[in-house]
């Protein structure tokens, strides 16, 4: 069981100017928010009702955590650094007007189920989770992936990231930057680019541009693989070799099925050309693809 209650009540207002001597952690991929403008942008971006039920991942100095809090009556974050955590607690803790929580542990090793029923019990209220982070760039894609594991107590997701990073995950098909990032994500998501984020709005400055974006879990999926798993290997094995034709890959691949000749007639008759290039299907093509060959 989580500790998510510590309901604090309204007194101070949020101090404005963060002031803290933390050294930057390199290991814990911290890039602070500075630029003011577009921290703004960024709560602008997600849209936050009083009523939401927040969680932040690497809340850090707050840069987010506090304008969010001013918007919010309830707001929990995850921090595995312990020196910030306590920062924030004695900074926030004090002053908030929100019942605001803290969980120090790793945003991997979270079990947003519980955490989900936590809040329930606790609050009487039933409320899925709107997350939001500036991601550390190391765990970012395995933790999207962690994440969407729990995509049906989470409303939507707002994540900041290296844009390199976010153009892949909302990539159209056809374009460079589609591939199986794309693919997985925008079949359990609906995906939107929001925001660029240029370094100099960081201390440290990152090396590369940062980019905001959305996801948001599809109560119902348009498409269904019928094996989610083989799906995501059909995926996988096709973008290791993004420049053959399907016919190609599946034709070498020891981890794909033989195809026969019925499948591709099935296959053909959806509209799947064996001679196309991973790149140019669609999410709802690979579905089509890994219902039929698996
Ligand atoms: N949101 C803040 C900080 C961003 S830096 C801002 O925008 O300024 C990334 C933050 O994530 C740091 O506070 C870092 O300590 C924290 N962090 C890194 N790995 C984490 C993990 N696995 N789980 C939770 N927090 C993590």
């Amino acid at each position: 069981m989580y500790v998510i209650n510590e309901a604090i009540k309204p007194k101070m207002s949020i101090p404005k100017k963060i002031k803290t001597n933390h050294q930057p952690r390199k290991r814990f991929g911290q890039n602070f928010l500075h630029d003011t403008g577009v921290i703004e942008q960024i709560v602008d971006g997600i849209n936050i009702q009083r009523d939401d039920w927040l969680v932040e991942i690497g809340p850090g100095m707050g840069a987010l955590t506090e304008p969010m809090l001013k918007q919010l009556d309830s707001m929990t974050v995850i921090e595995l650094d312990k020196d910030l955590s306590s920062t924030l607690r004695m900074r926030i803790g004090a002053n908030a007007h929100a019942d605001f929580n803290i969980i120090e542990n790793n945003a991997m090793h979270v079990d947003y189920h519980q955490l989900y029923q936590d809040y329930k019990d606790t609050t009487g209220q039933d409320k899925q989770l709107r997350v939001v982070g500036n991601l550390p760039y190391n765990i970012s894609t395995p933790l999207l992936f962690h994440l969407l594991n729990f995509a049906d107590v989470i409303e939507d997701m707002h994540f900041m990231l290296q844009k390199e990073v976010v153009d892949r995950i909302t990539a159209e098909v056809g374009t460079k930057a589609y591939g199986r990032l794309s693919i997985m994500m925008q079949y359990y998501c609906q995906t939107e680019y929001l925001l660029t984020v240029p370094k100099g709005a960081f201390n440290p400055p990152p090396k590369v541009t940062s980019a905001v974006f959305r996801l948001v879990p599809f109560a119902n999926k348009p498409i269904v693989a019928n094996d989610e798993e083989s799906f995501a290997v059909v995926v996988r094995e096709c973008f290791n070799q993004r420049r053959k034709t399907l016919r190609a890959i599946f034709k070498k691949n020891a981890l794909l099925p033989t195809l026969t000749d019925e499948m591709i007639e099935t296959l053909e008759a959806q509209g799947i050309d064996m001679q196309a290039r991973p790149e140019t299907l669609s999410v709802e093509d690979f579905v089509k693809l890994s219902n039929v060959v698996i």
